[in-house]
């Protein structure tokens, strides 16, 4: 199973457990568990519109999320109901329990201890002027540093170019002398 947060602020691997517990609730194979492909997106208006899509046949789904709450309690019985629509069960095929019947609550509540929390904020650690400075400078030091060793290096390769043009220089001269006096 493969969960694809497009964005939202809730824990994805939270959402994912949330899936799979629902997962192993429907009975599906492990085969099956393995090709889900869940998206996480924004429902576009708070407190309407779809909360859930899935395509027939297939082992994709979307749930639509909201920023306020995410009740897993609900979630879990979309979750179920778009699992049933990627087995091919429509509407009219499918069981009670899926529909918005009086008591669904009660049959999902099982889901209740799956909750998500939002998304853990990275810890950006808040340097100080003189940390920044001292970073740039280690940094600049770095670079400076490679640059020397290269041009120690170019130095190094142009002095022994110099020393084999003066060496063929001299060679050549002695070779045109050769040359002229040998006629
Ligand atoms: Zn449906």
């Amino acid at each position: 199973m493969k969960v694809i947060n497009h964005g939202t602020h809730w824990d994805t691997r939270a959402v994912k457990r949330l899936c799979l517990a629902v997962a192993k609730h429907e009975l599906l194979t492990p085969a099956e568990i393995a090709r889900k492909r869940v998206h996480l997106k924004w429902r576009r208006i708070a407190g309407r519109g779809l909360l859930g899509k899935a395509w027939f046949n297939s082992d994709v789904i979307t749930l639509y999320l909201e920023r306020d709450t995410l009740d897993p309690v609900l979630y879990a019985k979309v979750i179920a109901h778009e699992y049933a629509h990627n087995q091919g069960v429509n509407h009219r095929r499918m069981a009670e329990s899926y529909e918005w019947k009086e008591g669904w609550r009660e049959t999902w509540g099982w889901a209740a201890i799956h909750t998500v929390p939002r998304k853990a904020r990275k810890d950006v650690p808040i340097l100080s002027r003189s940390d920044i400075v001292a970073k740039k400078l280690t940094h600049a030091q770095g670079l400076l540093e490679n640059w020397e060793k290269k041009e120690r290096a170019a130095a190094r390769h142009a002095r022994n170019w110099r020393v084999r043009v003066k060496y063929y220089t001299r060679k050549l001269e002695a070779a045109m002398k050769g040359e002229t006096d040998g006629n």
